[in-house]
């Protein structure tokens, strides 16, 4: 029944093919607190490492718990397979480690979560891996930055603190043109955005935000669309078209649809090569506390949406308030966008300028309902003035360049009552 579910409030709880535990009738997923996994017997265990059969093995490449997990995420984004791992920072190195060796590069966004801008400007060079970086404003700054090393574009759906909506379908088009698949990031947006959808190949979140939803648990996710071609372009994804050494030179583009009958080659790839060698499983513990989120993530969407967009009108009225940041105060085409891409609203996420760094940092201290934390996606509200904070070793040169301005707030509006959300803002501002 699982697959053949389409909407995302009844996939959040009954998605994944499981209806109750095989072992226990339990309807709730268990947790399954376990490193390994009794084999039948030698052969068994044999075909299970040599990928003749599919099964459990050892919880750093897989367990049921997450298995569940994964499942449910995929069917919410319209994928066919996902790899859960420890944090959503994994989740990006993985996407681009999966698919880039030394020497390789990636073109991505400059909207980026600033954890990422750090992955991609540093720690992926000293690999040997370069990142391009391209305005999204004109989706063809892609293809100028694309050569014949290029092997993924990456950006993510509803980037803060810009807020400008990701032309996913205008990149992946260009991608595909070019044997080069296109990766989200679509953290900022479950359910109401689905990339797959506009033809990007594979989906990444950080499960910590809106997905767990809670602020209790750091996980991450890929997806796989199951629609991009990996054995089509040999020279465009030798990872997936050269034998692999470390697999008994497995050639991931042909033998993994032989394998598997579906066009998974780049989650089996995440989770046979990359989670057995760096490691990084989401523990089951967590699995089962991002399903709980998870359960209601799409009705928690509506409500995180309904009042932003109410928390929006009231800053607009507000003198103290300079800009008002939100996906659809945008104009013309990246307006536009916010239309196309986003289904039932546009995102918790809203931005202020209060003018001056001051203003801003008084605002916080002032805030008592909204907590002043480094995080989003929370069913509480949440503030931060990344001037003063994230964003605080930044001259003004850099933070125009990041997209912040001194006086720059970011909101995650929660699932709180509107009015008493917008009544905290109000007295913060009036204090
Ligand atoms: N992607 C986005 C858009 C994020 O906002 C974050 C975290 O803030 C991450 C990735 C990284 O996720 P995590 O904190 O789970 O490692």
């Amino acid at each position: 029944m699982g697959n053949k579910i389409k909407n995302p409030e009844t996939i959040g709880l009954h998605g994944g093919e499981y209806r109750s535990d095989p072992a226990t009738t339990s309807v709730a997923v268990p947790i399954y607190q376990t490193t390994s996994y009794q084999f039948k017997d030698t052969k068994t265990a044999a075909n299970l490492f040599a990928l003749k059969e599919f099964g459990n093995i050892y919880t750093r490449i897989n367990n049921p718990t997450c298995d569940i997990l994964e499942k449910r995420v995929a069917a919410l984004e319209g994928g066919l397979a996902a790899v859960a791992v420890g944090s959503g920072q994994a989740a990006s190195a993985f996407c681009v480690q999966n698919v880039c060796q030394a020497g390789d590069n990636i073109v991505s966004s400059t909207d980026l979560y600033g954890g990422t801008v750090n992955l991609f400007k540093n720690t992926l060079r000293m690999q040997g891996i370069e990142v391009r970086f391209a305005d999204p404003k004109d989706p063809k700054n892609f293809e100028k930055l694309t050569d014949e090393k290029t092997r993924a574009y990456y950006g993510e759906s509803c980037p803060n603190p810009s807020l400008r909506i990701f032309p996913i379908k205008e990149v992946a088009d260009i991608g595909r043109k070019h044997g080069v698949p296109l990766i989200i990031d679509n953290t900022a947006a479950p359910v109401i955005c689905r990339p797959l959808e506009h033809g990007a190949a594979v989906v990444m979140h950080s499960l910590t935000k809106y997905i767990g939803g809670h602020g209790t648990t750091i996980g991450g996710i890929i997806v796989d669309g199951g629609n991009f071609d990996w054995a089509a372009n040999p020279k465009k994804q030798p990872l997936f078209n050269e034998p692999d050494p470390s697999y008994n030179g497995a050639i991931w583009g042909r033998d993994v649809p032989k394998m598997t009958g579906a066009n998974v080659a780049f989650a089996i790839r995440a989770r046979v090569v990359l989670l057995r060698d760096l490691g990084a499983p989401l523990s089951p513990f967590n699995a089962f506390q991002i399903i709980q989120g998870l359960e209601t993530v799409a009705i928690r969407m509506k409500q995180h949406c309904a009042n932003a967009e109410k928390v929006v009108k009231f800053l607009e009225t507000q003198k103290k308030v300079k800009n008002v940041i939100y996906p659809t105060n945008h104009q013309g085409e990246i307006r536009d966008r916010a239309k196309r891409y986003m289904k039932g609203g546009y995102g918790s996420l809203v931005g202020m300028d209060l003018g001056s760094l001051e203003a801003g940092s008084k605002f916080i201290n002032n805030l008592k309902l909204l907590y002043h934390v480094a995080n989003i996606g929370d069913a509480r509200s949440l503030a931060i003035h990344p001037a003063s904070t994230t964003h605080g070793q930044l001259n003004e040169k850099q933070l125009a360049e990041a997209g912040v301005t001194p006086g720059y707030v970011r909101l995650s509006i929660g699932i709180e009552h509107p009015d008493d959300i917008i009544a905290d803002i109000e007295q913060a501002l009036a204090a």
